[in-house]
């Protein structure tokens, strides 16, 4: 019998659960403390930490929770996946990984269901003498404190993982690196925070932003005008578009990424592991994602074959036998990234009353529960925190270019 190609964008709500119409609503307030604009991970994670510190907060979501780049990640908790040059923001990273276990702790007290989280280790392939040297280099330095790091050679890599091909010279091995799923995350997110009081409105996006003087004192949905005490911007890679309303320079935009969904008789790798960005990830259920593209294609998230051709390419020649798995779907997101990579947190310039929470690019799946922790304290005490500094948006041109 013939197999039905699923290829679907993951931006479309679901039909059933808790993505559905409605289901977050309770009361209607329109003068909450913090209104946040997006309900993304980012919006959700904060929304919930200011909740649990007995704050009132509307979240407003243009589509359903966890529609756009939220839900299409990888959901890797690795801090050395994907370029992050040493200083603060490689910091945040560390300390969002530590974070983890004791966040989702609180949030299954909250109420959450299983979000999928394991420890499941991340392999770094080296199929080049360069990148190898890179990699031994990284890990002679130290730049992993409290996280245990070591060096797999040639020999010891494919015997963990003989499906790996010939050219392979070894790998670093992150054993406490982790993976759950994201579009679980963000639901339950969304849920324990609407379980805390929050009020989770989807389906209405914020049409217009009033300023008078230094202050927001109005935003506007189809729906309703709400005139809250502070805004926090959380619209991921639109993010840059709604500041550019109220005349501030803080540009988003997104950066696509494809993946795929393979289903297996037999997964053909038992842990997480890329080679640059040829991503192979078991899922317990036996599937296996497979990805990865990061591609400057405007806001454009359609999956294009053309770029599943290129990851498939990639990924067969490092693990041969990938190619007569059975495709069970693909998609594709948006992720949200500034000029130099580094998220914007923290209260704009020129507004006594607005924060923004974007630009959290490839890692915004690990560091959701750190920022909002650290932003939510920072909002409840009028001031940003030294950890998040060198976030600032003020200091935004003076931010490293990676
Ligand atoms: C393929 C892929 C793989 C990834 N893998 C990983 C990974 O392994 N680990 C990791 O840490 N990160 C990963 N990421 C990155 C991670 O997904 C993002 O950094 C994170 O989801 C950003 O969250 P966010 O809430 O800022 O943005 P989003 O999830 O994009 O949320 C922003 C929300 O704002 C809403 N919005 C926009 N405009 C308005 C408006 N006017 N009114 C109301 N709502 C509005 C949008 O509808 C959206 O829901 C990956 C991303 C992709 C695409």
């Amino acid at each position: 019998m013939g197999q039905t190609l699923k290829l679907f964008r993951r931006d479309r709500p679901p039909a059933h659960g808790p993505h559905s119409r409605g289901l977050y609503l309770c009361t209607m307030t329109t003068t909450p403390d913090y209104l946040i604009i997006g309900g993304g991970i980012v919006g959700c994670s904060l929304a919930l930490e200011l909740a649990r510190a007995g704050a009132s907060v509307v979240v407003l979501e243009r589509g359903a929770v966890g529609c756009a780049s939220s839900s299409a990640a990888a959901g890797l908790l690795a801090p050395t996946f994907g370029p992050s040059p040493p200083g603060p923001l490689q910091v945040l990273c560390q300390r969002g990984a530590l974070l983890y276990r004791e966040w989702l702790d609180e949030l299954h007290a909250d109420g959450a269901q299983d979000v999928g989280y394991r420890q499941t280790g991340l392999l770094t392939v080296c199929l080049d003498a360069s990148e190898a040297a890179q990699v031994r280099g990284l890990l002679s330095t130290e730049a992993f404190p409290g996280r245990r790091a070591e060096w797999l050679d040639a020999g010891q890599l494919r015997a963990r993982e003989p499906a790996l091909c010939d050219r392979v010279l070894g790998a670093g091995f992150y054993p406490d690196d982790c993976h759950l799923d994201p579009a679980f995350l963000v639901r339950e997110t969304g849920r324990a925070a609407a379980m805390r009081g929050v009020e989770v409105r989807e389906h209405e996006p914020v049409m217009q932003l009033d300023r008078e003087g230094t202050r927001l004192v109005a935003v506007h949905t189809e729906r309703q005008t709400y005139r809250p005490q502070c805004v926090v911007v959380a619209a991921g890679a639109w993010s840059g578009a709604l500041a550019a309303t109220l005349g501030l320079k803080l540009p988003t935009r997104p950066v696509k990424g494809q993946m795929l969904m393979a289903e297996c008789a037999q997964l053909p790798v038992q842990t997480p592991l890329h080679a640059g960005n040829a991503l192979l990830i078991p899922w317990p259920d036996g599937r296996l994602a497979i990805g990865v593209t990061v591609e400057e294609a405007g806001f454009d998230d359609r999956v294009r074959l053309d770029s599943l051709r290129q990851i498939l390419n990639r990924v067969i020649e490092l693990v041969p036998s990938v190619g007569g798995l059975a495709l069970s779907h693909a998609w594709a997101g948006l992720r949200p990234a500034t000029p130099n990579d580094w998220p914007y947190m923290g209260p704009v310039p020129t507004f006594d009353n607005v924060w923004i929470s974007a630009g959290h690019y490839r890692k915004g799946t690990l560091l959701a529960p750190i920022c909002a922790r650290l932003l939510a304290k920072s909002l409840l005490a009028g001031r940003l925190v030294e950890e998040l500094a060198a976030f600032h948006p003020g200091d935004a041109q003076s931010h490293p270019t990676s």
